[in-house]
C-alpha cells in the first residue's frame, strides 16, 4: 500500500503550522524570480518519501517552484525571525535573509518537514546581503548534506537544486542556484533567543509549546514539559555531536542559529570532513580563533545549550533559582550524554562488543592518527579489513600508522581485546564495515565538481551524489572517489555560503 495518504496530481500538499505563529515570528514574503530556472537535480528517492511525484517536479511548472518563480497552492512562503551567537557574539536579529519556507509537508512516515528555498531573493532579514547563493555553495549544501543522511547522521536533506540563469557577485562573478532544502523543522536555538532578547515571554511559551508538539512530543509526558524539552536538545545534540566527531566532520559554524532545536545537521557553509586526522583542525576561512575547531565542537555545543536553557528561565514555571537550578543541571547533563554517545560511536569504528574498557583503545588510536597524519577515513576502513585477515595485513597497517613501537603495539592490545569479545569475525567485520564508511564527502571532489560545473559540466556532480549515498558499500581502494587528496589537491579552506 502506498503509505503517502493521498496520491493528488498537485505538486506539493502543503500543511502549514509555523504560518499559524503569530506574525512576529516571521516575515511574509513571495521569493523573488529568476531569469531563466534550470533544473540541475531533483532528489527523487527524497521526492517519493515526502509524498512528491518526483515527475511533476522535474517539470517546468515543477522547476518554476524549485526557483521560486511560481507559489503552489496551499504554499504560505515566510522567512522565519531569529538572532544569535555568531562566532561568540550576539546578534539580536539574523532571520532567513536568504531563504523562504514554502510550506510543510507530510512524509511517508506521518512527520512534518519544511520545505524551504535557500537562495530566493532578499527578505526584511537579508540586512547587507543581496538574498541570492551561488551555484558552489547549493552543490555543496546538496552533496554534503545527502551524503551525512547516508552516513546514518541526522541532517537535513536536499530536495533539489537549479541554476537562476542569473549572475551572483561574490569575489568574482559565478552563475546563481537555490536549493530547496527540507528539515523536520528550521527552529533553532536562535530563535528562542530572538524572543528572549525581546522580552517576548509569550512568544517563548508559544515556541515552546509548538517545538515540543513537532518535535518532541514525548516531552508532554515529563513533569515539567518545558525541562523535558531542554533534557530532550541536550541529549540529541550531544548525540549528533558524537556522530559527526565519528566521521571526522568539522562543521565549522557552530552558531546558536545554527543549533537546530530537530537536533539535525543545519547550515552546511565552511564545513569539511577531514582527510587526514588533527583533533585541532580548522577549515573555516572566518575561524581564526579556531572556536569550532573539530576537537572543540563537544564543548561549543555545550556552551551553545547553556544558552538555549537561559532562554527557557523565565517559562519552567519556577522561582529564578529554582529555573537556574533545574536549568543547569539540565545542561550539564551534556558531558554524560555525550562521552556515552561517543564510546558507543567509536567502539562501533572499532568492532569492540561492548561498552567497557574502550577509552584507552580509542584514545590510543586517535593519537596515533593524529601522529601519523593518516587519513581518518582510510584508517578506520583498513582496520576494518584487518579483522578477517588473521594477522596478515598488519605489517602494511602498521607502516601506514608511522611504522614505530606505538603502532604495533596498539594492534597487539587491539587483538587481544577482540579475543576477549568472542565474536565471530565475519559478524564484526560487518558491523565495523557499517560504521566505517568507504566514501566520505571529501572537499578536493567537493571544489572539483563545482569548478566542472561552472564550467557547465555537472557529470561530477552526479557521479558523486550517487557514490556518496552508498558510503558503506566496498569501493576499491585505489577509487578516485576513495583515495584521500594528493598534496596539490588538499582543500585547507572552506568559505561560508554567502
Ligand atoms: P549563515 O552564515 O548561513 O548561518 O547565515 C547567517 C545569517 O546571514 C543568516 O541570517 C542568513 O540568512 C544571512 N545571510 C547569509 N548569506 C546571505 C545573503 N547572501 N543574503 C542575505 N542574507 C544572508
Ligand atoms: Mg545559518
Amino acid at each position: 500500500m502506498n503509505p503517502c495518504r493521498t496520491v493528488r496530481p498537485r505538486l506539493f500538499n502543503f500543511s502549514n503550522s509555523y504560518s499559524e505563529l503569530p506574525e512576529r515570528f516571521y516575515a511574509r514574503l513571495r521569493p523573488t524570480s529568476v531569469a531563466k530556472p534550470g533544473l540541475i537535480k531533483v532528489n527523487r528517492k527524497l521526492a517519493e518519501e515526502l509524498c512528491l511525484d518526483p515527475d511533476m517536479l522535474e517539470s517546468n511548472a515543477g522547476v518554476a517552484v524549485l526557483a521560486g518563480n511560481s507559489i503552489p497552492d496551499g504554499a504560505v512562503p515566510l522567512a522565519m525571525a531569529y538572532a544569535g551567537h555568531q562566532f561568540g557574539g550576539w546578534v539580536p536579529q539574523l532571520g532567513d535573509g536568504r531563504a523562504i519556507l514554502l510550506g510543510e509537508v507530510i512524509d511517508q512516515n506521518g512527520v512534518r518537514r519544511d520545505v524551504q528555498l535557500k537562495g530566493s531573493g532578499p527578505t526584511p532579514f537579508s540586512r547587507m546581503g543581496d538574498g541570492r547563493a551561488w551555484l558552489g555553495p547549493v552543490m555543496r549544501e546538496y552533496l554534503v548534506s545527502e551524503a551525512m543522511h547516508a552516513l546514518g547522521i541526522p541532517s537535513t536533506r536536499s530536495l533539489a537544486a537549479v541554476a537562476t540563469g542569473e549572475p551572483v557577485q561574490r569575489e568574482r562573478v559565478y552563475p546563481g542556484a537555490v536549493l530547496t532544502r527540507v528539515a523536520k523543522g528550521h527552529i533553532r536555538v536562535g530563535t528562542f533567543q530572538y524572543f528572549l532578547a525581546r522580552n517576548d515571554i509569550e512568544a517563548l511559551r508559544l515556541l515552546a509549546d509548538y517545538t515540543i508538539a513537532r518535535l518532541h512530543p514525548d516531552a508532554f509526558n515529563s513533569e515539567n514539559p518545558i525541562l523535558g524539552l531542554l533534557e530532550r536538545v541536550v541529549d540529541g545534540q550531544a548525540r549528533l555531536v558524537a556522530a559527526w566527531m565519528g566521521a571526522g566532520f568539522i562543521h565549522g559554524v557552530m552558531n546558536t542559529d545554527n543549533v537546530s532545536l530537530a537536533c539535525e545537521t543545519i547550515d552546511f557553509g565552511p564545513c569539511a570532513f577531514m582527510d587526514n586526522f588533527h583533533p585541532h583542525k580548522v577549515f573555516s576561512s572566518i575561524d581564526h580563533a579556531g572556536r569550532y575547531a573539530f576537537s572543540n565542537q563537544p564543548s561549543v555545543c555545550h556552551w551553545n545549550l547553556a544558552q538555549f536553557a537561559t532562554t527557557l528561565l523565565p517559562i519552567l514555571g519556577l522561582g529564578k533559582e529554582d529555573a537556574i537550578k533545574v536549568a543547569t543541571d539540565a545542561v550539564n547533563q551534556f558531558e554524560d550524554r555525550f562521552t556515552e554517545a561517543w564510546l558507543t560511536v567509536f567502539r562501533r569504528k572499532l568492532g569492540l562488543a561492548v561498552n567497557k574498557n574502550n577509552e584507552s583503545l580509542i584514545s590510543g588510536f586517535l593519537k596515533l592518527l593524529a601522529e601519523s597524519e593518516a587519513d581518518f577515513t582510510v584508517a578506520f576502513r583498513r582496520l576494518t579489513e584487518l579483522t578477517a585477515t588473521g594477522g596478515k595485513g598488519d605489517d602494511a597497517f602498521v607502516a601506514y600508522l608511522g611504522g614505530n613501537h606505538a603502532a604495533r603495539d596498539w594492534l597487539s592490545a587491539w587483538r587481544q581485546r577482540l579475543g576477549q569479545d568472542r565474536r565471530p569475525a565475519s559478524f564484526r567485520q560487518r558491523v565495523m564495515n557499517s560504521y566505517n564508511p568507504a566514501l566520505i564527502p571529501r572537499n578536493h571532489l567537493i571544489e572539483q565538481a563545482i569548478d566542472e560545473a561552472v564550467a557547465g559540466n555537472f557529470q561530477l556532480f552526479h557521479d558523486l551524489d550517487r557514490a556518496w549515498t552508498a558510503p558503506y558499500s566496498d569501493h576499491p581502494q585505489s577509487d578516485r572517489f576513495t583515495l584521500p587528496p594528493t598534496q596539490e589537491e588538499v582543500v585547507c579552506r572552506t568559505f561560508c555560503g554567502t
